[in-house]
């Protein structure tokens, strides 16, 4: 059975790298219909904290990434934390001392260093020497009687190759003469990141390990653990990095980076996950719009690309677009709405006035969060300046007042009102029959009446526009600092 597995450190944020890392996880185990698993990997106890784990599970709860097995869901395979599989990596770490893959080693950090230094000067790769590689059992048992401190360090074949086949990559092959020796638990008892993994992945049962290509140097050392267990090995696909558009690694000082920024800047969990799918991947058509459900019946790893993909801003800002105007109206209407009420805009969350606001202006918005200025501006009413601009100016030699007097008129006769109670046939009855009064058509008209109707040259459909300023002005929905 496919059981594939995410395993976050705890140490910072969840990045876009490791959303993506999530999401091909996911896609590949609801694809097979295997199994999600969440695993914290927590060994770096200074690092790790407890707000970076709860951070890490909202955003991808958020991303609508939920796990099968893991923390708060729970599983035969626990506990899914490393911190709490202490007992385990230690009965592994015995068991391979007892088949001689592994050894004690007494050497202290001053002759580690020194080892370095000569293997420098020699300018031989700084690999452990084997000093205690080969010692006798009197030679281990004089050190353990004078109870001084060892680690436990793995036997590595001193000559020929380890290959494994990547999903993604290919084969993939290291040669073990440079690799030497290495730690598998410490003096203190605590086991080694690599050694960790392992055994986890092994009495997990995970069967693809699918994760960031810099985890490739981790996989030798994995393997070879694997192998000195007695483990079947799972599959490995190794994912390529995410690179800014100038091709240098996606970092901080590229912009928003985490998958919280992106949802504070009013991105769509939908919006973000068809994006991370893309960075990468693609179904092998034009089609570039996939909902999670159609990621999982499109997606498979033989398709992903082993070429570092390229971060795009503008383009994920336009993808979320394409998901927020998909979205049910009603939906939508909940999101803005509450979005508009929480940041002041307006005294309410729904109702006419917002479903109307909405549907006028979603097609110019992107964002959640660019909704505030969309309303802002349909409410606001600049009119000195539009006719003071360049564009304006000509608006104003075409006999502005003219139309002006004309719709004051209309105004006090309360004939305009009327007609805009009577909802967009109304609106439109009456601009006819005003523009036939005036002998003005077309642009002619409409031109100098947005103007003086809102103030503003351009903007969505006028008369959605103005029967919805109206709503605003008679509904008080519209706060009063913002009006
Ligand atoms: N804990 C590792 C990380 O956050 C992932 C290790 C793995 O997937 O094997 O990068």
């Amino acid at each position: 059975p496919v059981r594939v597995r995410f395993a976050p450190s705890p140490t910072g944020n969840l990045h876009v790298g490791g959303a993506r890392t999530a999401l091909f996880n996911y896609l590949f185990a609801r694809s097979k219909g295997g199994k999600f698993v969440l695993r914290i990997e927590d060994t770096d106890l200074e690092r790790s904290t407890k707000e970076s784990e709860e951070a890490v599970l909202q955003d991808l709860s958020w991303l609508g990434l939920d796990w099968d097995e893991g923390p708060g869901v729970g599983g035969d395979y626990g506990p899914y934390r490393q911190s709490e599989r202490n007992a385990l990596y230690k009965q592994y770490a015995e068991k391979l001392l007892e088949s001689g893959h592994v050894y004690r080693c007494f050497c202290s950090n001053e002759e580690l260093e020194k080892m370095k230094e000569i293997a420098k000067l020699k300018q031989l790769p700084p690999v452990y020497s084997g000093k205690w590689a080969g010692a006798t059992d009197e030679e281990v048992q004089e050190e353990l009687t004078k109870g001084s401190p060892f680690t436990y360090r793995f036997r590595v074949p001193k000559e020929g190759n380890l290959k494994i086949v990547d999903l993604i990559r290919g084969e993939v092959s290291w040669n073990l003469d440079t690799l030497g020796d290495f730690v598998i638990m410490r003096s203190n008892g605590q086991p080694v990141y690599n050694f960790c993994v392992t055994v986890d992945d092994a009495t997990m049962a995970i069967s693809h390990v699918i994760r960031a290509e810099e985890h490739l140097p981790n996989t030798l050392r994995q393997a070879l653990i694997y192998k000195a267990l007695g483990f079947q090995m799972p599959f490995f696909a190794h994912v390529s990095l995410i690179l800014a558009p100038d091709r240098s690694k996606l970092s901080k000082r590229h912009g928003a980076t985490s998958v919280g920024q992106f949802r504070e800047m009013g991105y769509l969990p939908e919006g973000m996950v068809n994006y991370l799918a893309l960075l990468g991947w693609g179904d092998g058509t034009e089609n570039e719009f996939f909902s999670l459900e159609q990621l999982v019946e499109k997606f498979s790893i033989e398709r992903v690309n082993k070429s570092g993909a390229i971060f795009d801003n503008t383009k994920l800002r336009w993808m979320n677009g394409q998901h927020l105007r998909s979205l049910p109206a009603e939906e939508l209407t909940k999101l803005i709405g509450t979005h508009w009420q929480s940041t002041g805009i307006l005294n309410e969350s729904g109702g006419v006035f917002v479903e109307e606001a909405i549907d006028l202006l979603k097609d110019g918005i992107d964002l959640i969060t660019d909704s505030d200025t969309a309303l802002a501006n349909l409410l606001s009413y600049p009119l000195y300046s539009t006719l003071a601009s360049s564009e304006g100016k000509p608006v104003l030699e075409d006999k502005l007042t003219e139309v002006a007097a004309s719709l004051l008129a209309a105004y006090d006769s309360s004939e305009l009102l009327c007609a805009l109670g009577e909802g967009k046939a109304g609106w439109q009855k009456w601009v006819k029959s005003f523009g036939k009064s005036l002998n003005r058509k077309g642009k002619s008209l409409f031109m100098p009446l947005r103007v003086l109707l809102t103030g503003k040259l351009h903007g969505p459909d006028m008369g959605a526009s103005v029967l919805l300023l109206n709503r605003a002005g008679n509904s008080g929905i519209v706060s009063p600092q913002s009006g």
